[in-house]
C-alpha cells in the first residue's frame, strides 16, 4: 500500500509516523505529480484556511477533486472535505464548532464498527458535521454532533487519530485501501475485516 499525506501544512508527520508502522508506504504529497499511483490518501488536521490556501497555490484542488482512491480525513482535513471546500464528501463542518481553544478535549468514543474498547480522542478546536447527504454514514457522536463519518471510501473524523498509540483508525483506513473493509452500513454485524 503507498499511501500519502497532504504535507502542505499541518499534522502531516503524525500520520505518515503511524501508516509507517502499520507498514505501509508513505509518499508527502505537496503538488498534484505526487497523487500518481496512490492507493489512498490522508488530509492532516491543521488550519483549514491556510490549507485551502496552500491547495490554491499548488493547483491541486481539481486533482484532488478528481482523486478516485479513498481519503481519510482528520479535522481541518474533515473541512477540507465538505461541500463548500473539496466537495469530496457529503457534508457541511462547522468549524470550531465545539469553541476555540478552550474547547480542544479529548473523549472516549465509541465508534461504529470499531472493535475493542472506546477510542480514547484528542479534539483540537475541532469541527462537526453540521449535516450530510444520505449516503454519508454517521459513525460517531459527541453530546449528540456528528464527529465521524463514512460515505463509501471516503472517511473522515474531526478529531486527531493520529495523536496517541490507537492505530485502530489507521487500519481501518488501509482497510478501506486494500478493498477488504465491510462498509459500516453494509454489515448485518457492524464489522470490519481487519487487514
Ligand atoms: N480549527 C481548525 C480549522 O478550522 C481545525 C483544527 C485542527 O485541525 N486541529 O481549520
Amino acid at each position: 500500500m503507498l499511501i500519502g499525506v497532504l504535507a502542505l501544512q499541518g499534522g502531516f508527520a503524525a500520520h505518515a509516523k503511524m501508516l509507517l508502522e502499520l507498514a505501509a508506504d508513505v509518499r508527502e504529497v505537496r503538488v498534484p505529480a505526487d497523487l500518481e499511483g496512490l492507493d489512498g490518501l490522508v488530509i492532516p488536521g491543521g488550519e483549514s484556511t491556510t490549507m485551502t490556501l496552500g491547495i490554491e497555490r499548488e493547483g491541486l484542488g481539481e486533482p484532488l477533486r478528481s482523486f478516485a482512491k479513498p481519503v481519510f480525513g482528520t479535522c481541518a482535513g474533515l473541512i477540507m472535505l465538505d461541500r463548500e471546500h473539496l466537495g469530496m464528501m457529503d457534508i457541511e463542518a462547522r468549524r470550531n464548532a465545539f469553541g476555540r481553544q478552550v474547547r480542544s478535549f479529548e473523549a472516549d468514543l465509541e465508534i461504529e464498527g470499531l472493535d475493542g474498547p472506546p477510542l480514547r480522542a484528542v479534539f483540537i478546536r475541532a469541527p462537526w458535521i453540521a449535516a450530510h447527504g444520505e449516503d454519508v454514514q454517521i459513525v460517531a457522536e459527541v453530546d449528540g454532533h456528528a464527529v465521524a463519518a463514512q460515505q463509501g471510501d471516503v472517511l473522515a473524523v474531526a478529531f486527531h487519530p493520529e495523536l496517541g498509540s490507537d492505530t485502530r483508525l489507521h487500519e481501518r483506513f488501509l482497510a478501506i485501501c486494500r478493498g477488504t473493509a465491510v462498509a459500516v452500513d453494509l454489515a448485518d454485524d457492524p464489522g470490519w475485516v481487519a487487514p
